[in-house]
């Protein structure tokens, strides 16, 4: 008995030392953020994909910009673990979070908020065609969609969902109109990690949908810092601390006090885009979603 669990042990300090030597291995793309937790990005501000380690096989959250950061990850997986991808967790369905998913689908996964299948379906992402339009794009990209399908998520939860996965627990939270058509934040409490998807991004403007409601991504913001997070992972951008929720939850406040403030000065919308400037947002990026930020204020702030 006593020789059963020394294996134990050694086993576990075998692969502790396996994963850390294979994260310094798998280049500055990636970020380890805790142990067997690493986030990849090939260029700032497109999608972050992360891959979790558990005992009982990989979860991913999203899989990657386009299937060439698929075929990245899926190398670095390789380095990691040889045990499959379990899971995908879309933290929304648009086609720069989720076209790398037929790389690992059969026999992953892929779990999604209700509606995500409807909205790929609405972008074409199934359309004849599409593969060939998107791969013609660059040399590596045509390699990259080699075999390419949409896959459908096979489980579509509703509100709120828990899914375990060996040692690790991570809570789905469907975040409604901060961005897609079905957003998830994902939660896991024991790593204290939170992935915010589309609902906060980093020094750059979302683009506000005509249906996004800042009060309701104000509210997302609320629920997420509610969570008492140390590890804050947007859809885009760098992963930080909460501060990244501060800022976002500080910008969107002063949005909305800015609009209500010409509102009440009677300034038509148009007059409003052309007068409203915030401090603090000059060096963002995507400048031109800035009007399509104030239209969604102003629909908050006037009921229109
Ligand atoms: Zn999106």
């Amino acid at each position: 008995m006593k020789t059963k669990w020394l294996g134990y042990l050694l086993a576990i300090v075998y692969l502790s030392l396996a994963a850390t030597v294979a994260a310094q291995d798998l280049g500055p793309k990636f970020k380890k953020v805790r142990d067997g937790i690493f986030v990849y990005t090939d260029a700032l501000n497109e999608s972050n994909c992360t891959i979790i380690l558990t005992e009982d096989g990989v979860v991913l959250i999203d899989s990657g910009q386009s299937p060439k950061d698929s075929h990245v990850i899926a190398a670095a997986l390789k380095k990691l673990t040889n045990l499959p991808v379990r899971y995908i967790i879309h933290t929304e369905p648009h086609s720069d979070h989720v076209l790398g998913d037929f790389l690992f689908s059969p026999p992953a996964i892929v779990v999604a908020h209700a509606g995500a299948t409807a909205s790929m379906k609405q972008a074409g992402l199934d359309a004849p065609g599409f593969a060939e339009k998107r791969s013609g794009e660059s040399a590596a990209l045509r390699d990259a969609f080699k075999g390419y399908r949409m896959v459908a998520p096979q489980i579509e939860y509703r509100d709120k969902m828990t899914l375990n996965v060996g040692e690790r627990s991570l809570e789905l939270y469907y975040l409604k109109n901060v961005h897609s058509e079905a957003d998830t934040a994902i939660w896991l409490p024991k790593e204290r990690i939170v992935f915010t998807a589309a609902s906060v991004t980093v020094k750059r403007f979302g683009n506000h949908r005509p249906f996004v409601s800042i009060p309701d991504t104000l509210s997302a913001i609320k629920m997420m810092k509610g969570l008492n997070p140390e590890i804050v992972i947007p859809g885009h951008g760098d992963p930080g601390t909460v501060k990244i929720l501060d800022e976002m939850e500080k910008y969107y406040n002063n949005l909305m006090d800015g609009v209500r403030q010409l509102v009440k000065q009677g300034k038509s919308l148009d007059a409003i885009k052309k007068e409203l400037k915030l401090a603090g947002t000059e060096d963002w990026e995507g400048q031109d979603r800035f009007p399509n930020n104030i239209e969604a204020a102003y629909r908050a702030v006037t009921g229109k």
